[in-house]
């Protein structure tokens, strides 16, 4: 069990993080729900999981695109045992046509919010003597996809990122690992399938056929709460001794 430990989820208003925040709670962890936005319907999420898994939930505000808010989020988290790096966005465009603004964003909320997140939490896993590093990469942290420049580079420095924190705190009770998963039909997944049908001059049916499951052998979405499964599984003593690695949760996608 998970219980006494606090997990800090970053972007987990929506798709995955809400689907890794739900089995964390279940699994008995605090959770720390997070996105950019200050909604009723925000600090709602927050209260059903509480009342559901008798957890303690909060949802805290913060940009994860501003650094000092990545580190503001941890402050106010006050511990910080299990962070799952999580939030992230996506934007199709051929590199030479690629909007600067999006590369910025890209880079800021799916890259760079994790060395703030993780530079601010790991002296409180050292205080407490133990902690997870949990970053949300993709397979698109191990192979690449056109139209997809920010978004492949972001995760690629993620999943190195990973392996440097996985060696500084190598010989401590720390571990940091990346999951890597598929394509998951989440509202990202949702938002670029027009843009996606543009560049390839395809339906609806045929990108979700022919270009996203295409990729992924098992012809299948994976789920958020597989996601969620395979958080919580780094967090136990099984997993003590895997550190500096990827898992996939990618349908064999990266087996192709
Ligand atoms: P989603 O759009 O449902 O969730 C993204 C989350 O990030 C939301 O909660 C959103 O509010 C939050 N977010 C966005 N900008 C933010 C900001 N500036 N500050 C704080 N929070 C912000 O998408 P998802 O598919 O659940 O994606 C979650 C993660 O999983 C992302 O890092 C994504 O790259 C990764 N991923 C998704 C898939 C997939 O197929 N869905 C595949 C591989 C990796």
């Amino acid at each position: 069990s998970l219980q006494g430990k606090t997990a800090v989820i970053t972007g987990s208003n929506s798709g995955i993080g809400l689907g890794i925040a739900w089995e964390m709670a279940k699994a008995g962890a605090d959770v720390v729900i997070n996105s950019f936005t200050d909604r009723e319907e925000d600090h709602a999420i927050a209260a059903e999981i509480a009342k559901e898994t008798g957890v303690t939930a909060r949802y805290i505000q913060a940009d994860m695109s501003k650094g000092d808010q990545c580190r503001n989020l941890i402050e106010k988290a006050g511990s910080c045992d299990i962070l799952i790096n999580n939030a992230g966005i996506q934007h199709v465009t051929a590199i030479d046509e690629f909007p600067v603004e999006k590369w910025d964003a890209i880079i800021a909320i799916n890259m760079n919010s994790a060395f703030h997140t993780t530079a601010a939490a790991l002296p409180k896993m050292r205080a407490a003597g133990w902690g997870r590093v949990i970053n949300i990469a993709s397979a698109h942290g191990l192979t690449a996809s056109p139209y997809k420049s920010a978004y492949v580079a972001a995760k690629h420095g993620v999943v190195g990122m990973t392996k440097v924190v996985a060696l500084e705190t190598a010989q401590e009770p720390i571990t940091a690992n990346a999951i890597c998963p598929g394509y998951v039909l989440t509202p990202l997944v949702e938002a670029q399938i027009p843009d996606t049908m543009k560049e390839y001059n395809m339906s609806r049916e045929e990108v979700v056929k022919n270009v996203m499951l295409t990729r992924q052998p098992s012809k299948e979405f994976a789920t958020v709460e597989q996601m969620g499964g395979t958080a919580v599984f780094l967090c136990s003593d099984a997993a003590a001794q895997i550190t500096g690695t990827t898992i996939s949760v990618d349908g064999g996608w990266t087996a192709l």
